[in-house]
């Protein structure tokens, strides 16, 4: 296995090499417009990031621009050289994180992050789910048995019921498969963000070996920063054992084979909630949900090619976040939808809450396929929790889950919980039903 800082170094003087700065990917860069960088002369920000590629130093006004990347991709898709630009600059803004800051503040803002989203994760996953499934979920990847690994990554937990539906699937398709996931199989992503390689190894570089180690011909991902981080770091720094597929695009290889097993399913109206960036996703997620029985998908103009998901490091840009989900809502009333279909999982959390203000149900394209394969019908916890509907049944699941999983809450952390999910960019209803009935919990 070659050394993770070579893999890069090599990477970054492929891209020096065969670019011809001729400044498309800083042209069509949405981050760079947002944060106010004069695109007059992208060429002048291409040679910066040759620059900053070389020595984290310099570069100018493309420092800024390394730091606003929200990983969209649209800089890759119109390189004509088909250099991996996103690659590049996520190469380009880790040397200027090593050049910049110190060792001991990158490791502090990676383990404070990375502590936050296993506590928030650990929690919602234990009110969603019966300890049996979150054991079986956690146990070492290595140990697995299975042809096929569903990687879940982390944060897909707190919305579980995707969880569930991709298992439903895997099963109605007759899938020799185990679920993996949790942080403490985490992709890295803090680790890398932070420009700390070495821990990155230590934990996404870990997890990718365990894949291996387990035997499994084939992995599929379901959260879009694992997909790309694992193509983007593991896959090119050594070809893997096993192939490596958005769960989505594994779906479309089997189309036949789920057609066969669909049942009758009620005329409706849609409308999906798209981003590029991860290949093959949004194309793949179109595929599935067109051959549902009787769903008439609309095409609803959006913009789509801001960030490959929402949340991340995209709800940075609070105001463009806000304006796309609450056009997507708009748009989703004015063309008569019955379903705003979802990708991702944060996309789910940041729209779920419509359901308080709007006539249409938010639903995952996994709750769309799974129900329509008879299955499914899974409790979208978090979407009550969002939308403060039926929030005795939301309670009552999480009373019995948090026992069986052996984890109190109180009503500190339910607190912090509320601020979490409701402070998050996207559409709600009041948090106070939840706060409230939760906090009843806490106080048992
Ligand atoms: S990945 Fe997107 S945000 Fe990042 S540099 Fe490329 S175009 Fe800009
Ligand atoms: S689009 Fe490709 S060739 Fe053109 S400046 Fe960007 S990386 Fe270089």
């Amino acid at each position: 296995m070659p050394e993770l800082a070579a893999t890069l170094d090599a990477l970054a003087e492929d891209a020096t090499s065969r670019c011809t700065v001729c400044g498309r990917c800083a042209e069509v860069c949405p981050t760079a417009r947002e944060v106010g960088i004069d695109t007059s002369d992208p060429q002048h920000l291409v040679r910066g990031l040759i620059a900053l590629t070389a020595d984290g130093a310099g570069g100018g006004e493309a420092a800024r621009w390394v730091a606003a990347c929200d990983s969209s991709g649209q800089c890759s898709a119109v390189c004509p050289e088909q250099i991996n630009v996103r690659q590049w600059v996520s190469i380009a803004r880790l040397r200027a994180q090593e050049a910049t800051r110190d060792e001991q503040s990158r490791k502090q803002e990676h383990a404070r992050r990375f502590r936050s989203m296993s506590h928030a994760v650990r929690l919602l996953a234990s009110m969603q789910m019966p300890s049996d499934a979150l054991t079986r979920i956690l146990a070492p990847a290595e140990r697995r048995q299975a042809e096929v690994l569903f990687y879940t990554g982390c944060n897909v937990l707190k919305t579980s019921h995707i969880v569930f539906n991709v298992m439903d699937v895997l099963e109605a398709l007759g899938v020799d498969f185990d679920v993996v996931g949790g942080p403490s199989h985490c992709c890295g992503v803090y680790q890398f963000q932070a420009g700390d390689t070495d821990a990155y190894d230590k934990i996404g570089g870990r997890t990718f070996r365990r894949f291996g180690q387990s035997g499994a011909s084939k992995v599929l991902t379901w959260c879009p920063t694992c997909t790309k981080n694992f193509n983007e770091i593991e896959v090119d720094r050594a070809p893997p054992s096993f192939g490596l597929d958005h769960v989505s695009v594994f779906l479309v290889s089997r189309l036949d084979e789920l057609r066969a097993q669909f049942v009758d399913q009620p005329p409706r109206r849609a409308v999906i909630h798209e981003h590029q960036g991860i290949t093959g996703t949004r194309e793949s997620v179109r595929v599935l949900m067109d051959a549902i029985p009787n769903l008439t998908v609309v095409d609803l103009p959006q913009d789509s090619g801001f960030s490959y998901a929402c949340g991340g490091v995209a709800a940075r840009y609070v105001e463009r976040e806000r304006d796309i989900h609450r056009n997507m809502a708009e748009g989703a009333a004015a063309v008569g939808a019955d379903l705003l279909i979802t990708t991702y999982h944060s996309c789910h959390r940041a729209l779920a809450g419509a359901e308080a203000s709007y006539p249409f149900r938010v639903a995952n394209f996994t709750d769309v396929l799974a129900e329509a394969l008879g299955r499914g019908q899974r409790t979208d916890f978090y979407k009550l929790y969002k939308s403060g509907g039926e929030m005795s049944e939301a309670v009552d699941a999480a009373r019995r889950h948090l026992e069986s999983n052996g984890v109190r809450v109180s009503e500190d952390t339910i607190a912090a919980l509320t601020d979490e999910m409701f402070a998050e960019t996207g559409l709600a209803g009041s948090p106070h039903p939840f706060r409230e009935a939760f906090a009843k919990l806490a106080e048992k």
